[in-house]
């Protein structure tokens, strides 16, 4: 209860090779919703090589995820630690710094839609440059943004109030590989900007290295990330969507995340034991360079 299988997005074949499992977290301080003890398959499919979970969450339990406010105030993290997403606000705005300035360069004005704009720490990051909206279909989340000076409308994408071409920029950090049908937003994404209008995605990078040492032990992978991009994956996406793509970035390097020296030295051992002494455990993997993707297209004219 609560799954259903899938054929691929992309190209409709149902023939997958499964990878590995990821597990749900049995951990009791769970809220409900996020708490389980189901093994759920990531497969690869044999025709175009998304990588996705299968079966997945249905509609009910996504609903049932997003709509829990207990999700964004009490959670626990990969390393068991309690989590508020909501009272790390200041630390959260900030993490979005580096997003902000790298905008910039792109473009640093004009009419900008952040799809699934959760709590909005991009926006708040965002400050006055821009004429920016958010999109979030969580109710708990709206809410508990209204003191707030943001504009947010609650609605699901790729439900939307918005005129087509309305947008300079769309963006979605962390949205598209956990939303069911990612070709639909993308085509949805395309009709709200301007010819030339800039799209900017962050997302997990599945061919990351430390995707390919640490296999289930990614650390980044979650049964609410349906989807797993490469690059390759999501250029395939952006020809059939209309969308050109300009750039990628691997955002680590000067973030507070970075500690490039343990974290290189930490692989080398976990990819020495798991792989070549064939120890037969999971590893959890740190934050590394290539595990982001930040991505930027253009709708094509
Ligand atoms: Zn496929």
């Amino acid at each position: 209860m609560g799954f259903e299988h899938v054929v691929c997005n992309f190209c409709k074949s149902n023939d997958q090779w499964v990878l590995f499992n990821i597990h749900e977290s049995p951990d009791e301080r769970q809220p409900p919703a996020w708490r389980g003890s189901a093994s759920i398959p990531v497969v690869r499919c044999k025709q175009c090589g998304l990588v996705f979970l299968n079966p997945r969450y249905d509609d009910a339990r996504l609903t049932a995820l997003y709509q829990d406010p207990q999700m964004f105030i009490g959670t626990i993290d990969p390393e068991g630690r309690s989590r508020s997403i909501a009272a790390e606000r200041p630390q959260r705005v900030a993490r979005f710094k580096g997003d902000v300035d790298s905008l910039r360069r792109m473009r640093s004005s004009g009419r900008l839609l952040d799809i699934g704009c959760g709590l909005g720490f991009f926006l708040q990051a965002l400050g006055n440059d821009y004429d920016a909206i958010g999109l979030e279909w969580s109710h708990p989340v709206v809410e508990m943004m209204r003191d707030l000076p943001l504009r947010v409308v609650e609605e699901r994408f790729p439900h939307h109030p918005f005129k087509a071409g309305e947008f300079d920029i769309v963006t979605m950090h962390n949205i598209l590989d956990h939303l069911p049908n990612p070709l639909s937003a993308l085509h949805a994404a395309c009709d709200l900007l301007k010819p030339g209008g800039l799209l900017m995605l962050s997302l997990v990078n599945f061919d990351s290295i430390a995707a390919k040492v640490y296999g289930a032990g990614f650390r980044l992978l979650g049964p609410n990330h349906l989807y797993y991009f490469t690059p390759t994956t999501l250029r395939r996406y952006f020809d059939r969507t209309g969308f050109r793509l300009i750039k990628i970035e691997y955002p680590y390097f000067g973030t507070e995340f970075a500690k490039p020296i343990e974290h290189t030295q930490k692989i080398l051992n976990d990819w020495w034991a798991m792989r070549v002494m064939g120890k037969n455990e999971t590893r959890l993997s740190p934050p590394f360079y290539g595990n982001m993707m930040r991505v930027y297209a253009s709708r094509k004219q």
